[in-house]
């Protein structure tokens, strides 16, 4: 007999954007939501939580991280730790997050594969992670950023090698393949954030081979020429995207064809105001440079309608797993209301990931919850807290 469980509280927002429910009541049979209201009555066999003071939000979705690192200034420190290490590191890193209401993350380059074990241990019982969308490794020319994060990158050269290394990641088991359209900040300071480096000839290569294996594609993108020829290479998500702001008509572009932009604001500013030092000065200097960008950018898009997945980039430097939820509030620092920095980590980020099946509170979607103590929509700053109860398909984990 699948368990049935009815969960009350003070407000439901379903992640769609409509008005939140006051009082607001979930209904959930085994793993999926049978119904939502105001009020249910609750049939023989429920278990009933209530969490009077409470907001039931979806569970949140990170659309950019990389569980395989911890966050440190400077991440080459851990390049000789063995992979039994690193393989618990990750699962630490894991938790952290499904605990503070992440209950999907979309990882955009792991290290040696090593996260696909630990996608196997979380399905076997082994460990709780949130649910893993894997890219594997990111697909990029050869590159200085290769060496920054050893393990991460696949590098290929030419549109025969981009087909292959697309190829190896989802015969390892990737949903998503990650692809670098321009140079990264976290790299040696001769890679250059705002230089194209594949040729779109490549990524065109990527998407199709990737598209046509049932995938979706995701570009790193910070300057504008590489955003413009990822864009145009038919991309499903741009991740960064600093430099939009530099032409209009691509973020136009990018909202007629409905490209998601994954803004990942706390990775820049974790750079460019660091907490602590140890941070690379040729990394640091590249990061401060870009924080105009970065706003401008993210307001631009605002303005043009594009749709905003929320990401976080947690990996870099002092951008720890667990602490994703102020990605939201730096989106509501930038204009963004707060109901839409939860859309954007909810409905707009389970569709930017191609997961329709969780990111809304309805009923036949999975039982995805998280809830939080006061209320979101009037304060952002609530979703930072521990939560109060994070249901991961109709199982209590917090
Ligand atoms: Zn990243």
């Amino acid at each position: 007999m699948p368990r049935v469980l009815l969960l009350t509280a003070a407000s439901l927002f379903d992640g769609t954007g409509s008005p939140p429910l006051r009082p607001g009541a979930v209904l959930v049979d085994g793993d999926r939501i049978k119904a939502i209201g105001k009020r249910i009555d609750a049939p023989a066999d429920a278990t009933r939580i209530d969490l009077p003071g409470a907001t039931m939000l979806p569970g949140l979705i990170d659309c950019h991280v990389h569980l395989s690192d911890a966050g440190l200034p400077d991440a080459t420190v851990q390049d000789q730790d063995p992979p039994s290490l690193r393989t618990l590191r990750m699962a630490d890193h894991a938790r952290r997050t499904l605990e503070a209401g992440f209950t999907t993350v979309r990882d955009v380059g792991g290290r040696d594969h090593l996260e696909f074990g630990l996608r196997r241990a979380a399905a076997l019982g082994l460990v709780r992670t949130p649910r893993l969308v894997l890219a594997g490794k990111i697909v990029s020319m050869t590159t200085p950023g290769a060496a920054s994060w050893r393990g991460m990158y696949r590098q290929a050269d030419g549109v025969w090698d981009v087909v292959k290394a697309v190829r190896e990641q989802v015969a390892a088991g990737a949903d998503v393949i990650k692809v670098m359209a321009t140079g990264a900040v976290l790299a040696a300071g001769h890679e250059r954030p705002g230089v194209a480096q594949f040729t779109t000839a490549e990524l065109r290569a990527a998407v199709e081979t990737a598209h046509g294996l049932g995938r979706r594609v995701a570009a790193h993108a910070h300057g504008i020429e590489g955003i413009r020829r990822a864009v145009e290479a038919g991309v499903d998500t741009i991740e960064h995207g600093t430099h939009l702001h530099e032409d209009p008509g691509v973020a136009r572009e990018m909202a007629a064809r409905g490209v998601f932009l994954v803004p990942t604001l706390k990775a820049l500013t974790g750079m460019a105001t660091p907490e602590g030092p140890g941070i690379p000065e040729e990394i640091a200097a590249k990061a401060r440079e870009r924080k105009g960008d970065r706003d401008a950018t993210f307001r631009l898009a605002l303005s043009e309608g594009v749709s905003i997945a929320m990401g976080t980039d947690a990996a870099t430097p002092f951008n720890r797993h667990g602490e994703n939820a102020q990605e939201l509030g730096m989106m509501v620092q930038l204009g963004m209301a707060a109901r839409d920095a939860i859309v954007a980590a909810t409905s707009t980020a389970a569709r930017a990931i191609a997961r329709e099946d969780i990111g809304v509170l309805a009923p036949g979607k999975l039982a995805d919850i998280a809830a939080w103590d006061g209320d979101p929509l009037a304060d952002i700053e609530v979703v930072r807290r521990r939560p109060l109860a994070v249901f991961l398909a109709g199982d209590r984990v917090v």
